[in-house]
C-alpha cells in the first residue's frame, strides 16, 4: 500500500466526488435499474497500439459475467482500467447507482467504493494462520499489529466465520496459509476480498494452476457469489466457463466482439474465426 493511501486510512476519508452524469453521459434508459458497471468507450493504447479500442460494456447488478477472448484480446487491460490500474486515454467506467466516475481515481479509492480484485497468483499472508489472514483484510491493510493484537468485534468475527464456510477452508481455519494447497491459497484471497464486502468482484483467470477437483469446488463458489455481488470472472478454460456461465462477453482486438449465452457465442461465426485463427 502506497504512503499516500495510508495517510487516507488513517485520516479522515477524503470525499470521493463524481459528479453528476450529465445529458449525453447517462447510461442507456432501459438498463439503468439494473446496471451497476458502465464502461462507456474506453480506449487504452500503449506505444500506439490500441489494446482497448472504444471498448463499452454494462453490468448488471448481482450477474455472473464471464469474459473470454483470445490472448492479448485486452482482457486484462480492462480489468485494470477498472480497478484503477491503468489510465484510459478515453472513456469512462461508472459507478452506477452514484454516478462515480472511475477513472480519476486511485486504485485505492477505487477498492474503497467495493471494487475488489483478485490477480491470478495468490498473495496471502503465508506466516499467518487463515482466520488472521481474513482478519486483516477485513481491517482494510490497517497495521498488522494493531489487527493481531487489538480485539476482534463481534460481528467482524462472525463474517469472517460465514466466509470461512463459504469459501470452504472452516478446518483449515488455524493452519498457516503458507501451508495451503495452490488451491486453497486462491480461495482464500477470494475469502479476503469477501470480507471486505465489495459489490463488484473481479477474478482474473481463478482457477489457473488448480486441480480439477479445485476447479470443479471453484466453479460452485463463484456461482454462490453472485447474486448477492456482482462478479466477473476472466478465464481461458472454456470447460469452467461453461460450468458457470450465464452471460459472456468476447473481447477481441479490444473491443466486443460479441455477447450473449454460451450457446449464442459458440455458435457466432465470428467468435469461430476468431479462435481457430489463433
Ligand atoms: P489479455 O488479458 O486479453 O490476454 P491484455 O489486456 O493483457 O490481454 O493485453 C492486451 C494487449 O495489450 C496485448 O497485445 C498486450 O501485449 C498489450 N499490453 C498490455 N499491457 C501492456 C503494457 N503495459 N505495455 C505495452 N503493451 C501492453
Ligand atoms: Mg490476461
Amino acid at each position: 500500500m502506497t504512503q499516500e493511501a495510508l495517510a487516507v486510512e488513517d485520516g479522515a476519508p477524503a470525499p470521493i466526488t463524481g459528479g453528476a452524469a450529465t445529458e449525453e453521459h447517462a447510461v442507456p434508459a432501459a438498463r439503468a435499474a439494473e446496471t451497476i458497471l458502465w464502461v462507456d468507450g474506453i480506449t487504452v493504447s500503449f506505444d500506439g497500439f490500441r489494446a482497448l479500442d472504444d471498448l463499452s460494456l454494462t453490468l448488471e447488478k448481482g450477474e455472473l459475467r464471464c469474459i473470454i477472448g483470445p490472448n492479448g484480446a485486452g482482457k486484462t487491460t480492462l480489468m485494470d482500467v477498472i480497478t484503477g490500474k491503468t489510465r484510459p486515454d478515453s472513456g469512462r467506467v461508472e459507478l452506477v447507482p452514484s454516478h462515480t466516475e472511475l477513472t480519476r481515481l486511485s486504485e485505492f479509492e477505487i477498492a474503497r467504493l467495493g471494487i475488489g480484485r483478485k490477480f491470478q497468483r495468490p498473495t496471502v499472508f503465508q506466516g499467518h494462520s487463515v482466520f488472521e489472514n481474513l482478519e486483516l483484510a477485513s481491517r482494510g491493510g490497517k497495521g498488522v499489529l494493531r489487527t493481531l493484537f487489538g480485539r476482534l468485534k463481534g460481528p467482524e468475527r462472525g463474517r469472517i466465520d460465514e466466509v470461512l464456510q463459504l469459501i470452504g477452508l472452516p478446518e483449515q481455519r488455524d493452519r498457516r496459509a503458507g501451508l495451503l494447497s495452490h488451491g486453497h491459497k486462491q480461495w482464500l484471497e477470494i475469502g479476503m476480498l469477501l470480507v471486505q464486502d465489495p459489490k463488484v468482484l473481479l477474478l482474473d483467470e481463478p482457477i489457473a494452476g488448480m486441480s480439477h477437483q479445485e476447479a470443479e469446488r471453484t466453479a460452485e463458489l463463484v456461482k454462490t457469489l453472485a447474486g448477492e455481488r456482482t462478479v466477473v470472472v476472466v478465464e481461458h478454460d472454456m470447460e469452467f466457463v461453461r460450468q458457470i456461465a450465464r452471460k459472456v462477453t468476447v473481447l477481441h482486438e479490444g473491443s466486443v466482439l460479441c455477447e450473449g449465452t454460451m450457446d449464442k457465442v459458440q455458435a457466432d461465426p465470428r467468435v469461430i474465426e476468431v479462435y481457430l485463427g489463433t
